[in-house]
């Protein structure tokens, strides 16, 4: 596997993207380049020695295998889950891409390139906990903010055409009165509706580690700064290639055209003082999608035995917080591991080499 590293070609500095300049940045001496022109005549195809698969003593605690890559800068061992392909090395910092896990088949067409920096999530995420009177001082910790990390999330964006046709009953009641009596007239109608309806890029998270309602809750992602994928929006960031395939993340994606096709068609329908439904048929014409990444940071923190999780979405700013998680532990994965295995061989590396 080769690994990408975005060295400053001034100072030799680890290269950033800027979400506010949309450049990519030295934070040592603030050279800045546009991300198209650097990864094109830089070739950052690093120094490091990519180690291969590992073998099975190095697994996760639930036995997930764990891939080493030793830095190119520091020669210190960087441990990853096999999805992770963008990370931080935990020694130096250097930013570190593994180019396999963002080129042929797991090449996205499209990445929306964040928007607002860290300093921005750390600062929506104070403000949020400070207006939670009851949220214990403990989630102000600066350690515990520094843990809030920017990760490109993969999505599926799926297009498809739904036609629709639906049969109801409608009523309209009409009443008046006489000296005598109350009438009551009701008409019943046969109302139908035919169509079709086309839809574009419903996103679908191809993540196993990411919980659905998390990255539901965090849309809508602007569509229009969507640009064609490069390597270099990656620099700084987390990112993980998907794996939850297309044909296993369609049916959701379908669901929920489905869901909305019914209720557009519905909503046409107007002026009945009652309506019935007869039958509702949602058939799927036709269907193609794209792979992309979306950038989303993320805070996942344990306090009391209990789960908590703030996200923000990278690109809008929209913030959700405080949700209970479930897949907390599969969330840690989605994080590299700088674990005691990778500082024991680094110091011993660093010592008697
Ligand atoms: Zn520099
Ligand atoms: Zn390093």
């Amino acid at each position: 596997m080769a690994l990408h590293e975005y060295e400053c070609p001034a100072c030799g500095g680890a290269m950033e993207f800027n979400p506010k300049t949309q450049k990519i940045k030295c934070p040592y001496c603030d050279s800045e380049f546009d991300v198209k022109d650097y990864v094109a005549n830089h070739n950052s195809n690093s120094t490091g020695t990519p180690a291969g698969e590992t073998s099975s003593q190095t697994t996760t605690e639930d036995n997930q295998p764990l891939y080493v890559y030793k830095c190119g800068s520091c020669a210190g061992e960087i441990l990853a889950t096999e999805s992770l392909g963008s990370m931080k090395c935990p020694f130096c910092s250097n930013n570190v891409v593994v180019s396999e896990k963002f080129t042929g088949e797991f090449k996205p067409d499209f990445i929306i390139p964040f928007k607002h920096t860290k300093d921005d999530a750390e600062k929506t995420y104070r403000n949020f906990v400070k207006s939670k009177k009851l949220v214990p001082k403990v989630f102000l910790d600066e350690n515990h903010i520094d843990e809030i990390k920017g990760v490109y999330v993969p999505f599926w964006l799926f297009n498809a055409t739904e036609s629709f046709s639906g049969t109801y009953e409608g009523t309209k009641v009409r009443t008046w009165s006489d000296s005598k009596y109350i009438y009551t007239e009701t008409k019943y109608y046969d109302v139908q509706r035919v169509g079709t309806e086309d839809f574009e890029n419903v996103p679908v998270d191809g993540s196993k580690e990411m919980p659905d309602d998390l990255m539901e809750s965090l849309e809508p992602f602007d569509k229009s700064a969507m640009v064609p994928f490069n390597m270099g929006y990656l620099a700084g960031f987390l990112a993980n290639k998907y794996n939850v395939d297309a044909s296993n993340s369609r049916q959701r994606a379908i669901d929920r055209m489905k869901a909305s096709v019914v209720d557009d068609f519905k909503d046409t329908i107007k002026g009945y003082s009652s309506l019935r439904k007869i039958s509702e048929n949602v058939a799927t014409r036709s269907s193609a999608y794209k792979y992309a990444l979306y950038p989303v940071y993320v805070l996942n923190t344990t306090w009391k035995e209990k789960n908590y999780l703030f996200a923000m979405n990278g690109q809008t700013g929209k913030f959700v917080g405080n949700l209970p998680c479930s897949k907390s532990r599969a969330m840690a994965y989605y994080f590299p591991i700088a674990g005691v295995i990778s500082l024991i061989s680094f110091l011993v590396y660093f010592f008697f080499l």
